[in-house]
């Protein structure tokens, strides 16, 4: 199985090489070149094993290059002791046809954790199939979440540093802690003075020059970035499909090869889209259901096949979905059309004009395997207090916002078909929206509200949340976006 790019004017690479290079040289997303098949007797051996040994079952057909023993340990030491639930995937049934697929077990309590626990260990991995000796280091500029995850996932891992920049006022309170307090040896968390645009140009100038790559290759260093588009993030994620439809079988919801939909909170495509890759595969999965906030770009996009990003941009209590150009459906043209050329235009055409227009044949074909739906924030809130109140499950804006487009598509068709939310990070990670959900008023801010929505609520919030407020801080350190080179510089001297 070779890697190709969706824009095809690079070369094939091995999955290795896609993980080292993240994205193609072409500006394109590495997906392979073919997609391997299952058949009912993989899923039944799936359904009686645990989540480490599905995942290395799934990934190995991905990656061809890693032996079996080499993934198995791998995915010990990715999806274990790191993760505060013995399932870390676990299915929470919440009904007969109903579902909800936890994600946010890891340690940054949410889903990045289960493509950013395994992504460094698969990255170095790669890099000494490749003969790479220097360290890598990776940089990244986050608004937040992506930042956090990284760096637990890189924290002390050998052959890797990682240093993080994020904007000075433009993260919240916890998440500011979150990073600040950080532990590790190669790790590095810096501020900058300005916005998230400013710390993402600031990285993409110290990755363009050249001057600084040979001054780091002389120290041993070279750069390179964690972010969604590198599949060995998006591999990881076709796991968890597979997980959910054996615990949904393994509980007597489903008969082994009846059709399971899932309901997807999306952003940048990448959660539905491994959904997608599982489906392709054989998996028995009804309709993948792409669930957006006000921000509903996607939803529009599969009721017209145009993709429009010029619109206002909605601040929602979803941030993480708060997203305007969805980089992995590049992924999905490319697969449905296998044209490089048509992709690059509307590529092009994205960046010029901020819209494209797929056509009626590639619109219609997306159209039937994807449902989309989008809710407003404050129906994502109403559908949190109602399932509280219904059923006592806990659920997180962004979860909610999937559980609410379920419930309306629901109503609207008079059916119900066995479904499963993906939830993707827990309620105690957006303890204001929730308490506020919930219908209770609190003057607290910060850490604090992880313990007010633990006594509202009774349930127990993830440890590395609740110590948050106790954790010494690390990195207090902030730079002029004019000096964030000579930050990396010194950080790797
Ligand atoms: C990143 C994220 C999403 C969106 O996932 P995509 O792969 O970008 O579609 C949804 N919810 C949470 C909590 C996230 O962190």
């Amino acid at each position: 199985m070779k890697y190709v790019s969706t824009r095809g004017q690079s070369g094939a690479v091995t999955a290795s090489q896609a993980i080292i290079r993240g994205i193609a040289p072409d500006g394109g997303l590495y997906v392979p070149d073919t997609i391997p098949t299952v058949d009912g007797a993989f899923i039944s051996g799936l359904c009686a094993a645990d989540y480490r040994a599905r995942a290395v079952a799934v990934l190995g057909l991905y990656l061809e290059e890693f032996s079996k023993e080499e993934l198995e340990a791998i995915a010990q030491a990715s999806y274990g002791d790191n993760f505060d639930h013995p399932a870390v995937a676990p299915t929470h049934i919440l009904d007969d046809d109903t579902a909800y697929l936890e994600l946010w077990h890891g340690p940054t309590s949410a889903f990045k954790d289960m493509a950013l626990q395994i992504m460094p260990r698969l990255l170095t991995a790669s890099l000494r199939k490749n003969g790479e000796e220097r360290t890598v280091s990776i940089l990244v500029a986050t608004s937040g979440d992506t930042g956090k995850a990284a760096l637990e996932g890189f924290k002390d891992v050998p052959g890797t540093c990682i240093m993080v920049f994020y904007p000075r006022d433009g993260v919240s309170q916890v998440q500011k802690l979150q990073m600040a307090t950080q532990e590790g040896r190669n790790v590095n968390v810096t501020a900058v003075n300005g916005n998230f645009d400013d710390a993402q140009t600031g990285v993409k100038k110290i990755f363009g020059d050249k001057d600084f790559e040979k001054v780091l290759d002389g120290r041993g260093y070279f750069l390179s970035s964690a972010n969604s588009i590198n599949w060995g993030r998006l591999a990881p994620q076709i796991a968890y499909y597979f997980s959910a439809y054996c615990d949904m079988v393994n509980a007597g919801k489903l008969e082994m090869g009846e059709k399971l939909d899932f309901a997807v909170p999306t952003g940048n495509f990448g959660d539905i889209l491994a959904g997608w890759y599982a489906k392709q595969m054989g998996l028995p999965v009804g309709r993948l259901i792409c669930a957006s906030n006000d921000n509903n770009v996607l939803t529009d996009f599969i009721a017209t096949g145009v993709y429009d990003k010029n619109r206002p941009f909605h601040l929602t209590s979803s941030p993480s979905m708060d997203i305007l150009v969805s980089s992995n459906l590049e992924r999905l043209l490319y697969c449905r059309t296998g044209d490089a050329a048509a992709v690059r235009g509307f590529m092009e055409k994205l960046s010029g004009e901020g819209r494209y227009d797929v056509g009626k044949a590639l619109g219609d074909a997306v159209r039937a395997e994807f449902t989309g739906g989008f809710c407003r924030d404050s129906e994502a809130k109403e559908e949190i207090g109602r399932l509280w109140q219904e059923s006592g499950y806990l659920m997180d804006t962004h979860t909610a916002v999937a559980s609410r487009v379920l419930r309306d598509l629901r109503e609207e068709e008079g059916e119900r078909r066995p479904t499963v939310m993906v939830s993707t990070a827990s309620p105690f990670k957006f303890g204001a929206a929730v308490l506020e959900a919930l219908g209770v008023v609190t003057d607290e801010t910060g850490p604090a509200l992880v313990d007010e929505l633990a006594a509202v609520t009774g349930r127990a919030a993830p440890k590395p949340l609740a110590n948050l407020g106790k954790k010494p801080v690390r990195f207090e350190k902030w730079v002029e976006k004019e000096d964030m080179e000579s930050a990396v510089s010194e950080f790797l001297s």
